[in-house]
């Protein structure tokens, strides 16, 4: 049989149909089906530096410590705690996190860092992101500069930051950002997510991926799905199905390259408020179905966020979707914030004497999720200063 194309052809015929006749085969207008060629932006060594980076931060046993908490964000933390939030205390608190016990280095593959923090030093004159990268893990910066309100909607946001980023990516990199974060956020309601929340944050976030990867930097795409709501597993693994779907078609319209990226989602759970309780094991099957849906192959790692669970939830859940029967292609890991820091911050309590007890519960953390990471967490019962706490925050901001 012969082929469809004629030998002038390489994917898609771009010669007159006369010299191409083949081409008739497949549509009466062959110029109107001609498709993009892509223009490849990224050279074989800056995919490679991409995908060892995400391949880094998602080694087995390794996730993330986000960090980058803004100063509003931190002063919310701090107020639970009766902490004066200046400048000189967060970074205390973030160099108590940063100095812990080296048995963390096993278990953190990328530490975020909010603007401030890239730039502030240890007590002994080093810069905060040497003393990372000294640890051998990677160093990532939040990008985004949050959520603005979605004209016409019901509540509904978009995500602001474009404006410079490419200049800031560059800046960045120098200073020694290898990965970063950008946050959208979805809310479920009976009338939300609407259509055009979906596709606007699918959009930036790709515009976003794509001007990161321009500077070498991994972009992890997070498209938060709160928690708000009464809404059961079945609704919430619908729409992040719906939600990812539409991130992935957008990733690809905008050339990103999959390979260099790490994907930040919810688990799927049912609405903080929902009468009905699920087990891990059903939350670790809704999600994983969700991700084997729309997540592809090629993405190297899935790196969760907390989203309100208590310390021990959100371990236990993780753990559970590392041992779901269901095939998975990607690692599946933490990028917690509160559900690594909560205990820390309870135990430090702003005090400088209280510095070494914070460092044990964040280790303590770290090392119940490196566990769950790879589907061995087995709970001792002995759990830390707030494991059991709920983290959540109603229509959270960071
Ligand atoms: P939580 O784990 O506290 O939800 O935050 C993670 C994060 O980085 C959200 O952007």
């Amino acid at each position: 049989m012969s082929p469809p194309f004629s030998s002038c052809c390489t994917t898609l015929c771009l010669a007159k149909p006369k010299k191409c006749a083949p081409l008739h085969l497949f549509s009466p207008e062959p110029q109107r089906v001609r498709m993009p060629h892509a223009y490849p932006f990224l050279t074989p060594e800056q995919k490679k530096e991409l995908s060892d980076i995400a391949h880094r931060i998602v080694a087995p046993g390794k996730g993330i410590l986000a960090a980058d908490e803004s100063t509003g964000s931190v002063a919310k933390r701090f107020q639970s705690i009766n902490a004066e939030n200046t400048e000189e205390n967060r970074r205390l608190y973030r160099q108590l996190l940063f100095t812990a016990d080296e048995s963390v280095d096993s278990c953190i593959g990328g530490v975020i860092f909010f603007h401030e923090t890239l730039y502030q030093k240890s007590d002994d004159g080093k810069l905060f992101p040497e003393l990372i990268k000294d640890r051998g893990m990677v160093v990532g910066i939040k990008v985004d500069k949050g959520v603005v309100p979605l004209a016409g909607t019901n509540g509904e946001t978009t995500t602001q930051g474009l404006d410079g980023l490419y200049e800031r990516c560059a800046q960045y990199k120098k200073d020694g950002a290898d990965f970063a974060k950008w946050r959208c956020v979805l809310k479920i309601t009976p009338t939300t997510p609407s259509r055009l929340a979906i596709i606007e944050n699918a959009n930036v976030l790709a515009r976003y991926a794509s001007i990161c990867q321009m500077h070498g930097i991994v972009p992890i795409v997070e498209p938060e799905i709160l928690p708000d709501g009464d809404h059961d597993l079945k609704r919430c693994q619908y729409v992040t199905e719906k939600v990812l779907a539409a991130v992935y078609k957008a990733l690809s319209d905008h050339h990103v390259y999959l390979e260099g990226t790490l994907l930040k989602p919810n688990m799927v759970t049912a609405g903080h408020s929902c009468q009905h309780k699920y087990s891990a094991q059903e939350i670790a099957m809704a999600t994983v179905t969700a991700l084997r849906r729309t997540v592809p192959p090629a993405v190297p790692g899935i790196t969760f966020l907390s989203g309100g669970q208590s310390e021990e939830e959100a371990t236990i859940n993780l753990n559970a979707m590392n041992q779901c029967p269901l095939h998975r292609p990607w690692a599946l890991t933490f990028s917690y914030g509160r559900a690594l820091q909560a205990s820390a911050l309870k135990a430090w309590g702003g005090k400088k004497e209280n510095g070494k007890a914070c460092q044990e519960q964040y280790v303590k953390r770290a090392l119940s999720n490196s566990q769950a990471s790879i589907g061995k967490y087995v709970s001792s019962g002995d759990h830390g200063a707030a494991a059991g706490d709920s983290l959540f925050v109603a229509n959270h901001a960071y």
